[in-house]
């Protein structure tokens, strides 16, 4: 039988047909499976489209089934609490900053997802002393914000940037000096 290429094979692997970037694409979905981000976003993340190979991964490193529940709409369904609310809006942030020193471009304004940064972000995040972030927050956070999907908005008090919904209530102050944010 010929080989295949990683993306339509089965089951079964033919390591004389990948290449280095099949292996690097394989090693990052392993690390997002990891850090508990849920498949369908390990899956357009990493551009792996062999679903069956990437439920086998998620298998072998968590020992169950990934979770067949729905994916939330926008990031706001993770902000519960003004801390929450803060530590998404942090996330933000160090992402902006850890994402332009990867492309090594500081006066390139615009941010995109990025699956290495998502990573750096989320281990570098969880060294600040609090439990870590969900990763899918983190997702979602990075994903909506670059998208347009949530407003992105800077408080007139304290000139942090957070996440604004003012039909929520959680999010239409700042989280860091609840000042209140008239869009
Ligand atoms: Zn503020």
């Amino acid at each position: 039988m010929p080989c295949q290429s990683p993306q339509s094979m089965g089951s079964h692997w033919c390591l004389t047909s990948m290449k280095i970037k099949d292996i690097k694409n394989i090693k990052i979905a392993c690390e997002l499976m990891e850090s508990g981000l849920r498949l369908p976003l390990v899956n357009s993340l990493s551009g792996i489209d062999n679903k069956r190979l990437l439920r086998g991964l998620w298998n072998e490193i968590h020992g169950c089934r990934p979770n067949p529940g729905k994916l939330p709409s926008s990031v706001v369904s993770y902000i519960n609490d003004y801390q929450s609310a803060a530590d998404i809006a942090g996330f933000i942030a160090l992402y902006r900053s850890i994402y332009l020193n990867t492309i090594n471009n500081s006066a390139y304004a615009g941010m995109a997802l990025d699956p290495s940064a998502l990573l750096e972000t989320w281990y570098e995040f969880g060294k600040l002393g609090r439990p870590s972030l969900d990763i899918n927050a983190g997702y979602y956070a990075i994903r909506d914000v670059i998208f347009e999907i949530v407003l992105y908005v800077t408080c007139r008090t304290c000139t942090a940037s957070f996440i604004y919904d003012p039909a929520k209530r959680y999010t239409e102050r700042c989280p860091y000096c609840k000042t209140l944010h008239l869009g």
